[in-house]
């Protein structure tokens, strides 16, 4: 396979077959990302394209699920999406399950029934990133979204029939904002309804503005004990039912998961054994993107 840069892919698409549509990302101007900093967005060439899919057509037969890379390929107009997945289901038929990253910019553009046609030519789930649900800290890290637009971009995905797995990055508030932080982002998750929630926990990169902003002092970052305490409180603001909870990416300090409403007492339960010292927490060292 053929890729142009490096390739960030969701921890539960490790069995996909990842096929580069676009390079980098579109919007590339959130403070703490440094995902694709040193890419220039853009869209790849058809021939780039149907290279890599010949190439999985020859060695990826096992595989049933294909992602879209780079960071919003959904940003590609309906009339460039619909000829690909044609493609990928006719050249690929093997494969049950496309996926995607697609931030509320790139939903906004699509019409509910174009989503609807994607979602029966295979689109079967958005990965989309919320970061969090206060408008204050969406201005603050140069989202380009506020909560409601955050809000109706997440319905019309459900309303189409597309899993939706919404991200959020737990710190992202500093110090000063971590409260509002977690109340705001449970009561856009709880209006969202996804069908999975990805709590990631803030690790500043060096090269980033919000990374150079920790290493000048004007941001604090919530040490661990306030990070667990910010993902109760966004827990406890959460009023979702029959969703996925994962908090176990590799910069989590304290690895959980579970189905809500089902298991959010037992999660709770299991953060105030780790917030009264009854668990040890992932050592810094430890911790990775
Ligand atoms: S967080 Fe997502 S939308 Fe923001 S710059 Fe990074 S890839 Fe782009």
């Amino acid at each position: 396979m053929n890729y142009d840069g490096n390739i960030i892919r969701p921890p539960s698409e490790a069995d996909s077959i990842i096929l580069q549509v676009t390079v980098g990302c579109s919007h590339n101007r959130c403070t703490f990302c440094g995902a694709y900093k040193d890419k220039r967005f853009r869209i790849r060439t058809d021939e780039e394209i149907a290279e890599n899919i010949a190439f999985a057509a020859r060695y990826c037969i096992r595989q049933h699920k294909v992602f879209l890379a780079d960071g919003d390929a959904l940003i590609l107009s309906h009339k460039q999406l619909v000829p690909l997945f044609s493609r990928i289901r006719k050249e690929l038929p093997q494969v049950r399950r496309i996926s995607l990253y697609g931030n509320a910019k790139a939903i906004r553009s699509k019409s509910l029934e174009e989503l609807r046609e994607l979602k029966s030519l295979g689109l079967d789930r958005i990965y989309m990133g919320l970061e969090s649900g206060d408008d204050t800290i969406l201005r603050q890290i140069h989202k380009g979204e506020t909560a409601d637009s955050m809000i109706s971009a997440g319905r019309k995905v459900a309303e189409a029939g597309i899993f939706l797995s919404v991200t959020v990055l737990l710190g992202l508030g500093g110090l000063v904002l971590s409260r509002q932080h977690a109340v705001a982002t449970g009561r856009v998750l709880t209006e969202m309804a996804p069908r999975q929630i990805a709590a990631l926990t803030l690790m500043p990169m060096s090269g980033t503005p919000l990374g150079d902003a920790v290493k000048n002092g004007s941001f604090q970052l919530p040490d661990a004990v306030a990070m667990l305490k910010e993902l109760r409180e966004m827990l406890t603001s959460i009023n979702c039912d029959k969703v996925q909870f994962m908090a176990n990416h590799a910069s989590n300090y304290l690895p959980i998961s579970g189905r809500l409403g089902r298991d959010k007492d037992a999660i709770l339960a299991t953060i105030d054994r780790a917030l009264s010292g009854g668990i040890a927490l992932t050592p810094e060292a430890y911790r990775a993107l």
